[in-house]
């Protein structure tokens, strides 16, 4: 039978703001999310004061989030570091703990959360082919597999590849870092630093294709080679232990935003826009999304969707393309060594662009 209310597909940030927002109006939305068990997404894990407001909405509080503080942004560069106060308080959180909360808290809403459910294919009138060979089929699809494409939907192929490793807690590292992130550019990419609740440190990396091909496409290679470019990320990377596994993620279109969509569909968070990492943005833009679509979808059914997707495109354009800019400098080093520089001076930039790329409210 064809279900009227909407169908999620994916348990992350976005997928799970959708969900709580339906079943807090009554709705009977239900989420299709492949992992049996919530795992740790490639993602930083940084939460900007504005992403951690935008939870308070959906019912989570700062100290249900806890997380480690974080209250200024440290980039450095091969020879330069500066660094610069943020304009509100964020926190580092793994994203096991994150999407945890809220998907604990859209069940507690009355929303169905099916695991272990891989979504194969989205054929035609929104039918879905399962893993197991099942088939559903819904009035409403809320998209939001995030970084993983569907077959049946379209998107881009990206350049960029992301890296993630923890590091296991170390008193010196965590004094290193302390209540920072920490962006360290290099040729080719950029790595993020920033302690999470555990006291672990969760390293991630955005690095191109070409730059990861050139380490013979092996990232622990590439970890020594900007090691030894970088001296500060050195520093950090020799509490990396070979051991440590590395989890990465290619194809990521960094700058990307779609605004086009059918009647019925709803594509939000990474689906509708991927922000470059280094804004600390993606899982503010996931929560938003899937707030908005589920207000339109109350307000419009289906029919909404179109509507939807125009107004998300709008939205995230300033925060996007200010990303790429930053992003795109970062990884050419004489560029990233002048902004640095400048940086180093007037750190109210910092703040400037910290509020460029949230998406606006
Ligand atoms: C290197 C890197 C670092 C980042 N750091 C940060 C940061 O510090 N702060 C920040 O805000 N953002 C960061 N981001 C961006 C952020 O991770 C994403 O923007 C955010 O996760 C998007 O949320 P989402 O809900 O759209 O997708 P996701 O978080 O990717 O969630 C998608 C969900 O869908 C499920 N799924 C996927 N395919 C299927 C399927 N076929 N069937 C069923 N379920 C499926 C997945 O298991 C997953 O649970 C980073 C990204 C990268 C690449």
């Amino acid at each position: 039978m064809r279900r009227k209310d909407p169908l999620i597909i994916g348990g992350g940030p976005a997928g799970s703001a959708a969900a709580i927002m339906l079943a807090r109006s009554g709705a009977k939305p239900l989420i299709l999310e492949r992992q049996r068990e919530t795992g740790d997404a490639i993602c930083g894990g940084f939460l900007s004061w504005r992403t951690l407001a935008t939870l308070e909405q959906l019912g989570i509080s700062a100290d249900a989030v806890g997380g480690h503080p974080v209250t200024r942004v440290m980039v450095s560069t091969v020879d330069r570091c500066a660094e610069a106060p943020l304009p509100g308080g964020a926190v580092g959180v793994s994203r096991r703990h994150l999407d945890t909360l809220l998907l604990k808290t859209a069940e507690a809403q009355g929303a169905g959360v099916e695991r272990g459910i891989t979504v194969r294919e989205v054929g035609p009138n929104h039918l879905l082919r399962l893993g197991d060979g099942g088939e559903i089929d819904s009035e409403t699809l809320f998209l939001a597999t995030g970084k993983h494409d569907l077959r049946g939907i379209s998107r881009p192929k990206g350049t960029t590849v992301g890296l993630r490793v923890r590091l296991a807690p170390h008193p010196t590292l965590s004094h290193m870092v302390n209540d920072r992130i920490e962006l360290h550019l290099f040729a080719g990419g950029y790595a993020g630093l920033m302690l999470q609740e555990d006291g672990s440190a969760n390293l991630c990396m955005a690095v191109s294709k070409d730059r990861l091909k050139e380490a013979g496409g092996d990232p622990a290679s590439l970890f020594r080679a900007i090691g030894s470019e970088n001296q500060s990320l050195g520093a950090r990377l020799s509490y990396w232990q070979a051991s440590d596994a590395i989890d990465a993620i290619a194809a990521v279109p960094y700058g990307w935003r779609g605004g086009e969509t059918t009647h019925g569909l709803f594509k939000l968070g990474d689906q509708a826009a991927v922000i470059p990492s280094l804004a600390g943005e993606g899982n503010g833009i996931a929560l938003a999304s899937g707030m908005a679509a589920a207000d339109k979808w109350l307000r419009g059914g289906p029919g909404a969707a179109i509507g939807f997707q125009n107004d998300l495109a709008k939205r995230t354009a300033r925060p996007v393309n200010t990303a790429r800019l930053l992003w795109r400098g970062g990884e050419q080093p004489a560029l990233a060594g002048v902004a640095t520089s400048i940086l180093s001076v007037l750190p109210v930039l910092a703040r400037t662009l910290a509020h460029m790329t949230r998406i606006p409210h």
